[in-house]
């Protein structure tokens, strides 16, 4: 009996103990999902506030820069340049060709206002947007929505190449896709493979080497990898030109629809039916 009682009161002992325990473990996960929960959300805003920022900055940065430039407004569309310009009216031109040629992978978008600003020097145009003239001639900002460009670089295709990411981002937005989820070369690709329509510059042309599409997401990694002297554009426009070969015209929407509710290498591997690695093989 005592044995029993105690051996009882002992066994309380340990279920208290075991429950205290309990209760400890439930306390460190609960504090461990606290603390997780916590950074999530404050990653979150970091990120939310940097992008809020940068469109801040970038849109602060357009209005100096378009300050003291002459303009012309055309529907959605406004010119900035420096001086009197005969090329505006061919821009013009140039931006009902190109959006119809990129309508043929996006639909109909949203005209969301879009400012085009020329630079009448490359110089002027790499100082004022910080990047290399020699390796960028051109650019579109998605946090301001502006089209950069050099009237001593400006060529019809670079237009096009611009005018597809803008398409692109429109789609994105009338869609709700976060645009910052596609990886650079996905979009890189779509508008060099858009405007080869007017000038292909690969035509002919074979790809030498081939580097991770995985390490080309961000804007960084791709005009890194193409400063160091890889032909990264080149190998995003074979990409999309293979995707479109064997899945069609529509899998460049499928793959972007598919990244509201997942990573974009999964929607990839949906949509095109290979793994990224494995698609990659089939380039050279
Ligand atoms: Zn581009």
């Amino acid at each position: 009996m005592t044995q029993q009682i105690h051996f009882n009161d002992y066994k309380g002992d340990t279920m208290k103990f075991l429950e205290t325990k309990t209760n400890f473990n439930k306390l460190k996960i609960f504090l461990l999902v606290l603390v997780i929960v916590s950074s999530i959300v404050n990653i979150g805003l970091n990120f939310y506030l940097k992008n809020k920022e940068s469109t801040q900055s970038s849109l602060k940065r357009m209005k100096t820069i378009t300050q003291d430039m002459k303009s012309q407004k055309e529907d959605n569309i406004t010119y900035y340049y420096p001086k009197d310009l005969e090329i505006i009216k061919y821009l013009k031109t140039f931006i009902s060709r190109d959006e119809n040629e990129s309508s043929e992978y996006f639909g109909k978008t949203y005209k969301y206002p879009l400012s085009i600003i020329i630079f009448d020097s490359s110089n002027s145009f790499g100082k004022t947007l910080n990047v290399n003239p020699k390796s960028v001639m051109s650019e579109y900002n998605t946090n301001d929505k502006a089209i950069y460009l050099s009237i001593e670089t400006l060529a019809p295709y670079l237009l096009a190449h611009e005018y597809t990411h803008y398409k692109m981002d429109s789609f994105c937005i009338d869609k709700k896709i976060d645009i910052f989820k596609i990886p650079l070369w996905f979009q890189e690709g779509v508008s060099e493979y858009v405007s080869s329509a007017f000038y292909n510059k690969y035509k002919g042309k074979s790809l030498q080497e081939i580097q991770n599409f995985k390490k080309l997401d961000s804007n960084k990694e791709l005009v890194e990898s193409f400063e160091k002297g890889h032909d990264v554009y080149f190998q995003s426009y074979l990409a999309i030109k293979k995707i479109i070969e064997v899945k069609g015209e529509g899998a460049i929407q499928d793959i972007l629809i598919n990244t509201k509710s997942m990573n974009f290498y999964n929607a990839f591997e949906k949509v095109v039916g290979l793994r990224i690695e494995d698609f990659q093989k089939m380039l050279k």
